[in-house]
């Protein structure tokens, strides 16, 4: 195996037998994990960053199979933030020491260009100190030109499978997967940290399809990779599905930053949702980022993507003094800092 891993630090690609065995072979998983660690302490040492996580909308026009507040969901109540509810949240997380917030929302479309832009440039003109992660989905290369110019330094747009007959079983005809291609590309041209990232366990989903997501990661080399079991959500078409592995999520977590020594890798809400110590693992197999939830209080429940959504405890951002001590019981240390990928040398 150490063979294999040594080869993808050195950004060797592997042949299809070689991705499988690493995927799905019999061999000591927290030897892998052992080497992605050894990755992420060569250019991160101990540091874990987070991200103050701001839900800003749970409207969307998007039907995705697999999301709970997909359009086609009677069941959601819908809400969205004011800006000076989202510059509240800002306050209460700058006093808590988070210098990234991450807003995050449905593809909402009150939400127009010129609103959004005015809530990032009112952050960075509160916190120029901070760093300001846009999430909002599939948006016209002006719009993300016009927030980047706003002052958006990151964005998060998971590709969510890189096979595209794997992502129309996911999402419905009109939801088109070079579309979502060509976004990720717009926003890497234009400047923005790029984060793309995959459900692991998602329906239709094999080892074919795990092996296109970490060549499609080897290949666009975003700076944040976000990696998340799939759990089912009642009210959706996938309710009948079982919930993706905690070993699995944890296997293309280590992979990802092996292959990526250098990308942001969050140990995501949902890995910390499937398992009560899923996000302490996530960190011990290569992940480096995690964001607590900073919505407000009243909503957080209403931004269900999935059953079970955890958002309190450590998963909320007033949960920060017992998730640096959890962070430090696995060995590593929670920083206040902006927490910017390392350059490449
Ligand atoms: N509208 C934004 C944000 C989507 S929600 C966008 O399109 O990018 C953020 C991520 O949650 C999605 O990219 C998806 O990978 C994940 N997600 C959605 N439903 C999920 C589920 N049922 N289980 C696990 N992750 C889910």
């Amino acid at each position: 195996m150490t063979d294999l891993t040594d080869r993808l630090w050195a950004g060797d690609s592997l042949s299809d037998d070689e991705w499988r065995y690493l995927i799905e072979g019999d061999y000591e998983k927290q030897a892998l994990f052992h080497e992605a660690d050894k990755a992420r302490r060569r250019y991160y040492g101990t540091d874990v960053y987070i991200r103050g996580l701001i839900e800003i909308s749970n409207f969307c026009r998007n039907d995705c199979l697999y999301c709970g507040i997909r359009r086609s969901n009677a069941n959601v109540s819908r809400y969205r933030l004011t800006e000076a509810e989202i510059l509240a949240c800002c306050g209460q997380g700058y006093a808590l020491g988070f210098r990234t917030f991450v807003l995050q929302g449905g593809e909402d479309a009150y939400h127009i260009t010129a609103w959004v832009a005015g809530v990032v440039s009112a952050i960075k003109e509160k916190y120029p100190d901070c760093a300001v992660t846009l999430s909002l989905g599939e948006r016209p290369r002006r719009d993300y030109e016009i927030w980047y110019q706003a002052g958006a330094d990151r964005y998060l747009l998971r590709h969510e499978t890189a096979t595209r007959s794997h992502y129309e079983k996911l999402h419905p005809p009109e939801q088109a997967y070079l579309r979502r291609m060509e976004c990720l590309r717009n926003l890497r041209e234009i400047g923005y940290q790029t984060g793309a990232g995959f459900m692991v366990g998602s329906p239709f989903q094999g080892t074919e399809e795990l092996i296109a997501d970490m060549r499609f990661l080897q290949e666009f080399r975003p700076e944040m990779v976000g990696i998340g079991p799939f759990i089912p959500h009642r009210d959706t078409p996938f309710s009948g599905y079982p919930a993706g592995s905690l070993e699995r999520t944890l296997i293309m977590v280590a992979l990802t930053r092996l292959t990526l020594p250098k990308a942001l890798i969050p140990a995501t809400t949902a890995l910390g949702t499937i398992h009560p110590q899923g996000r302490e693992m996530g960190l011990k197999a290569g992940a480096n980022v995690v964001m607590p939830n900073l919505s407000p209080a009243n909503v957080r429940g209403q931004y269900s993507l999935y059953d079970n959504k955890a958002c309190t405890g450590q998963e909320a951002a007033e949960g920060l003094t017992a998730l640096k001590e959890s962070v430090a019981q696995a060995g590593y240390r929670v920083v206040e800092s902006r927490g910017d990928a390392v350059q490449a040398e």
